[in-house]
């Protein structure tokens, strides 16, 4: 008798996973940052309405804190996680890991990408997707560096200038394996994540090189006040 035709590989899943749940506190804002209003909407809706029009994302899932009911929503085109953490890395190590118990495969991968980076748009996630799919590790949207980098001594005054060759900014989203990226994390619980300020990091640390996949200046994190003017403007400018 034949033997039994093995069943196919469950296919391999893209998930997003948007942490949420940080209180801007650089942005002199109200609110926190991400729920502050940008053209007429919460700053985290422009990020969700990139993220809702890759069509190969199984998921969105944003992480706020627990008793956040800011984003309630009826429509299936995003989750809530309500666990979000002190830091950025415990919210984001908090959310993968209710991936995990909600259905996701440690194999499936996962974009991690800041609430507050609303200026991505679906053609950079995408990119970043078709570059790390067939790659063995992930990567992350970056831009090379392109001003002269000082370091400021003790005085406010610069005491060295650091060669610029071959330095990138890291942006978000960063896409990993999810599985591989929760282990790289975990490694770091019990230091409370010290100096772990995005995925790329905790990857490095485990001993994987992320791949660098350009990225643009507009992807840029909104952080300080004369920063939701120029999201506002370049938000503006698209649907004009
Ligand atoms: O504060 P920062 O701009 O570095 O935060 C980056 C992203 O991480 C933001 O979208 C913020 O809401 C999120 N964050 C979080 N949990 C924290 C701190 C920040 O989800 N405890």
């Amino acid at each position: 008798m034949a033997a039994p035709m093995p069943s196919p590989a469950p296919p391999v899943r893209c998930h997003a996973l948007l942490p949420c749940a940080g209180s801007g506190s650089r942005a002199g804002t109200a609110l926190p940052k991400q729920y502050q209003p940008i053209a007429g909407q919460p700053m985290v809706r422009h990020t969700l309405a990139a993220f809702a029009q890759v069509k190969r994302i199984a998921q969105v899932w944003v992480v706020v804190s627990p008793g956040d009911d800011t984003l309630r929503t009826s429509n299936a085109a995003f989750s809530i996680a309500a666990c979000g953490g002190v830091t950025r890395a415990e919210s984001v190590f908090n959310g993968l890991n209710h991936l995990l118990a909600n259905g996701a495969a440690p194999s499936d991968w996962v974009l991690v990408h800041d609430a507050a980076r609303c200026l991505v748009t679906p053609a950079q996630i995408d990119a970043l997707i078709d570059a790390c799919l067939p790659d063995g590790v992930g990567g992350l949207l970056a831009l090379p560096l392109s001003d002269t980098l000082k370091h400021a001594g003790a005085d406010g005054r610069v005491d060295a200038t650091i060669d610029r060759e071959g330095k990138w900014l890291a942006q978000t989203p960063q896409m990993f394996r999810i599985g591989a990226l929760r282990d790289a994390y975990a490694a770091h619980a019990a230091s409370a994540f010290a100096g772990i300020t995005d995925e790329a990091i905790a990857m490095e640390a485990a001993g994987h090189a992320p791949l660098l996949v350009r990225g643009s200046a507009q992807n840029f994190k909104v952080t300080y006040p004369e920063d939701f003017a120029l999201a506002e403007a370049i938000l503006n400018s698209r649907n004009a």
